[in-house]
């Protein structure tokens, strides 16, 4: 399925998303190797959780690659539990911190072409395309447009994209109509999660949204008099 995004209205979404809650300063980690980490363990959980979780390793060892290798599995697993599937993210940490030391670490994989570092990263068990893409973007500084929940449903409800079409049809859409720049990607994404956490949550808030002229979803329910949601 090819999807197809138009520029001119792309634009308009961006611009009255950064008026509305200006720049975002994202990704919240310290260190490039961090926000992989990160991008891991935020794998339904909120980044509060992660926050603990990364608090508590750095509190047993250093976090580097090869200490957090070091560590029992079970001893991973009891520092992770305020991430939530404790198990599970032990078991894809371990996963991606082996593949990590064998290509060589951050320099040899930041030597990559973004295309051979993506595949790299799928290849690796518990990384998803999104998980891959959080870390091309923010942790190697790639051109590549993150596709999560919040993204599906906003241009979803936008009527701008099929919000169930395939991953790799929706960054191709994105990555079509917006310019490739790493940084203005990284904004894009920080300014989507922002608005689906304060207006366009699972119930919209569409009263006070900064989006309400463009949304057939609240020009639809102002055309039969119906008040919009509002909290
Ligand atoms: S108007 Fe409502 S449905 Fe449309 S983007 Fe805003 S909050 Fe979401």
């Amino acid at each position: 399925m090819t999807c197809r995004l138009d520029t001119a209205q792309v634009e308009r979404v961006y611009e009255r998303l950064f008026d509305a809650y200006g720049e975002q300063h994202w990704w919240p980690a310290d260190t490039p190797f961090e926000v992989m980490l990160g991008a891991i363990l935020t794998q339904n959980t909120s980044w509060q959780n992660v926050e603990k979780a990364l608090d508590r390793l750095r509190g047993a060892v250093l976090l580097d690659a090869e200490s957090l290798l070091s560590m029992p599995r079970e001893v991973l697993a009891d520092h992770l539990r305020p991430a939530g599937y404790y198990n599970l993210k032990a078991g894809r940490l371990a996963a991606f911190l082996a593949w990590y030391c064998e290509q060589g670490g951050y320099a040899a994989l930041n030597a990559l072409e973004t295309a051979e570092l993506r595949s790299g990263l799928l290849g690796v068990h518990g990384i998803g395309p999104e998980t891959a893409d959080d870390m091309l973007l923010y942790a190697f500084g790639r051109p590549v447009f993150v596709i999560d929940a919040y993204t599906r449903r906003l241009f979803g409800r936008l009527g701008m994209l099929p919000p169930d079409a395939p991953y790799e049809s929706l960054r191709g859409a994105f990555e079509a109509a917006i310019p490739a720049d790493a940084r203005h990607y990284g904004e894009w994404h920080a300014l989507i999660v922002a608005h689906a956490k304060s207006a366009c949550r699972s119930r919209p808030v569409c009263a006070e949204c900064p989006l309400r002229g463009l949304c057939p979803a609240a020009l639809r329910q102002e055309a039969v008099g119906r008040p919009l949601y509002s909290n």
